[in-house]
């Protein structure tokens, strides 16, 4: 598709849709929008509007068709796979100005929202009504790009992730349209699931303007252990286990020691140096909790764990998962002369044990720094590569590594990418993943967007 370049008359028109400050072909603005916290190369947009209302996306959008001019959604830019980065140049909606919480309906455990929020934004407010949007990734995303990605986190192993809370979208469509889609109903048998087509589709189907998403109240008690194991082969089989026997954890993340060494050295936590795992319970009291806990430790010890040290108080559990949600940006701040590649992929949690053991056997190899983690009750990994900007051999290193994880996790079932979505990284492995399918998820594009102005360059290979 050939698309169509800015010109004076198209800038004119399409600043006069919205208030004169909100829009903006000023160099600083195109620079801040051309690159996510990816190591994928920037491409600078050609101009960035700040939306304020659906009916302006729309009045937006529809003049993007009929002018065949790209158009890419902006969250907060955090993405790790290139999601939002405007290959193609064309418009940025950056959405931080559409941020409100419009209706919170506690009763129902519902949040109306605008998508510029941030979900920290939104927990804080949610806090003092006893409830929270759980996915939370760490960064601070906000519920259009977590929409669009999917994301997940720490909490997915108990409450689920993005797709799992979100009831009712408003979607303006490519041409202008703007729809309504799900219910209010806390299940539906009713038709086609367009909200779970739209979750996931990282802005190339349509552009989310409000969002209508289920809360969950805040756990009433929490009881919080951390486990060393001596290779992180058995802290798999630990993870496997804990989930087998239904004890319905809410945290079990995964830490190889060069990640624990990391947070010990920007955080003082004193934590032994050993492939560890957090693991956290919510329940209603502390005695039922303390049974949990005892049968956690049963099948930690009989993967003969190193040692378990449960009843952490409220300060050290929130201090570990503080530094859990920080560590992706201690790995840059400790390599500032590297860019690092994040991947992320998932596979069934019988394969974990095995995936993650070869994660950290090719990373130990690789002769460039590099640490292993993960959310591991989702069976999901993530492992950051870092290497010199413009060092060629370091480049192909972690391009081998990161492939041959992904090409492991694909051959135990799992898929190219758990929660960062595809953006430009993960294009290349669509067609082995979804085989025939992935012709089926083309038609979809046309019929929602003919003309490929949404987000053009991702998703497809
Ligand atoms: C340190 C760090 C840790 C992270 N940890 C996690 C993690 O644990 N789990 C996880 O899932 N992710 C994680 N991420 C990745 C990232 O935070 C998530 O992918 C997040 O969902 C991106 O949200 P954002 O607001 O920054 O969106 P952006 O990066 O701005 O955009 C993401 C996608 O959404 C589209 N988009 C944005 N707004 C809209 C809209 N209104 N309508 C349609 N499309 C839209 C964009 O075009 C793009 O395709 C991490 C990132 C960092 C930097």
């Amino acid at each position: 598709m050939e698309f169509t370049r800015l010109n004076e008359t198209h800038k004119k028109e399409l600043k006069s849709m919205v208030a004169p400050d909100r829009f903006s072909t000023g160099d600083s603005n195109l620079d801040l929008h051309s690159r996510d916290q990816s190591h994928h190369e920037a491409f600078r947009p050609e101009a960035v509007i700040w939306p304020v209302s659906g009916d302006e996306v729309s009045a937006i959008l529809k003049y993007a068709n009929q002018h065949l001019i790209p158009v890419t959604g902006w969250g907060a830019g955090t993405s790790l796979e290139g999601n939002p980065i405007p290959i193609k140049a064309g418009l940025v909606l950056d959405f931080s100005q559409m941020n409100h919480i419009l209706s919170v309906r506690e009763e129902d455990f519902q949040v109306d929202v605008e998508p510029g929020i941030d979900y920290k934004t939104l927990n804080e407010a949610l806090r003092h009504k006893g409830l929270f949007f759980p996915p939370d990734p760490g960064a601070s995303a906000t519920i259009g790009g977590m929409i669009a990605n999917n994301a997940s986190g720490t909490r997915t192993v108990r409450y689920g992730s993005t797709k799992d809370h979100v009831l009712r979208l408003s979607v303006v469509l490519a041409d202008g349209e703007m729809i309504e889609m799900g219910t209010r109903a806390s299940k539906t048998s009713s038709g086609y699931d367009l909200i779970h087509l739209f979750v996931g589709s990282e802005g190339t189907l349509g552009i989310v303007v409000q969002a209508t998403l289920h809360l969950t109240g805040l756990p009433e008690e929490f009881s919080a252990a951390v486990v060393t194991f001596p290779s992180v082969e058995v802290a798999g089989k630990a993870v496997f286990g804990i989930i087998r026997s239904g004890l319905d954890p809410a945290m079990l993340e995964l830490l190889a020691p060069e990640c624990v060494d990391l947070m010990n050295r920007e955080k003082g936590l004193g934590l032994d140096v050993s492939p560890t795992l957090l693991v956290e319970f919510h329940g209603p009291t502390k005695t039922q909790l303390a049974d949990v806990m005892e049968i956690a430790r049963e099948i930690c010890q009989e993967e003969d764990c190193f040692e378990f040290r449960p009843a952490l108080g409220r300060e050290e559990r929130d201090q570990l998962l503080k530094a859990r949600h920080e560590l992706g940006e201690m790995l840059r701040r400790n390599h500032p002369d590297r860019l690092t590649m994040a991947m992320d992929v998932a596979v069934p949690i019988t394969a974990y044990p095995e995936l993650i053991a070869m994660a950290r056997k090719e990373t130990r190899n690789a002769g460039v720094p590099a640490y292993v983690f993960g959310h591991a009750g989702d069976g999901n990994i993530h492992v950051a590569l870092m290497r010199k900007a413009e060092d060629q051999r370091e480049t192909e290193i972690i391009e081998g590594v990161s492939h041959r994880i992904v090409e492991k996790a694909l051959s135990m079932d799992g898929t190219a990418t758990g929660e960062h979505g595809v953006g430009i990284g993960k294009r290349k492995y669509m067609e082995t993943e979804h085989g025939r399918s992935l012709e089926w998820m083309k038609k979809i594009k046309a019929v929602f967007d003919p003309n490929g102005i949404l987000n053009p360059g991702k998703v497809f290979p």
